[in-house]
């Protein structure tokens, strides 16, 4: 089973996809953690992307396409489903995806949009927490860390992602609904996109997505 999950940043596609990746064993593909993980290493890469995400604009599509193709393969060669949390963004990803997984001979059974207001997800941005080492996410309002600044899986120091303060953040929500928006359009008028409301609690957002996972089953792949 492939798992993809939508909705603005701060909606909690990170904070569902550890639960869902726990329950269904899945690969968490998140390009967010990918593209923070090469920049963390000070790689090519990563110093070529640092500065795009710290402004809140979306890395070059054939760059990130390139890392999903290389995570999707490894997964599939352990033969294992993927949770795709951040990717695809935009129209062009989404063909590219559906392209690939084509040829691997499997597709994404659900499509999630997690839907919450913008003034929410800015609230949730700003009291965001990451563990730098582990990528952890806490929330000072609603999840903290049981220590000040502490991760407690790992001991690891939490941080604020530059992206999340206020300029960034502006310049995230627009590029939201520039690129990705029309892209979930596209899912909804192919009937494929299912909504949850991401304004509850956490454990409420899971259930929400549970249910709806019980009630499709796996999506049929068409044999043309
Ligand atoms: P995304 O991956 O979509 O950017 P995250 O999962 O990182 O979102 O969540 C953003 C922030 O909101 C985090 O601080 C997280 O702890 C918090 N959060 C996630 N889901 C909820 C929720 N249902 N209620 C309150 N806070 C939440
Ligand atoms: P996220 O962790 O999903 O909030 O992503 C953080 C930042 O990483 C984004 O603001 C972009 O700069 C970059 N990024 C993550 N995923 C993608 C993607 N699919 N396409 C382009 N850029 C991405």
């Amino acid at each position: 089973m492939n798992i993809a999950l939508f909705g603005p940043p701060g909606s909690g596609k990170g904070t569902q996809a550890e639960l869902l990746c726990d329950r269904f064993k899945l690969v968490h593909l998140s390009t967010g953690d990918i593209l923070r993980a090469e920049r963390r290493k000070c790689t090519e890469l990563g110093k070529r992307v640092g500065e795009i995400m710290k402004e809140g604009r979306l890395v070059p599509d054939e760059i990130v396409g390139e890392l999903v193709q290389k995570r999707v393969q490894e997964a599939m060669d352990e033969g294992r489903g993927v949770l795709f949390d951040g990717y695809p963004r935009n129209l062009r990803q989404l063909q590219r995806l559906e392209s690939l997984l084509t040829v691997l001979d499997t597709q994404i059974d659900h499509f999630v949009s997690l839907d919450i207001a913008p003034p929410k997800v800015v609230d949730r941005m700003v009291s965001r927490r990451t563990c730098r080492s582990c990528g952890r996410v806490y929330n000072l309002k609603w999840q903290p860390p049981e220590t000040d600044g502490v991760c407690d899986a790992c001991g690891g120091e939490l941080y604020q992602r530059a992206d999340d303060r206020s300029e960034a953040i502006e310049k995230r929500l627009v590029e939201y609904g520039r690129q990705t928006e029309p892209l979930m359009q596209n899912l909804t008028q192919r009937g494929l996109l299912q909504k949850v409301c991401a304004e509850e609690p956490v454990e409420e957002v899971f259930s929400q997505i549970m249910e709806l996972i019980r009630r499709n089953g796996r999506r049929q792949i068409s044999v043309s």
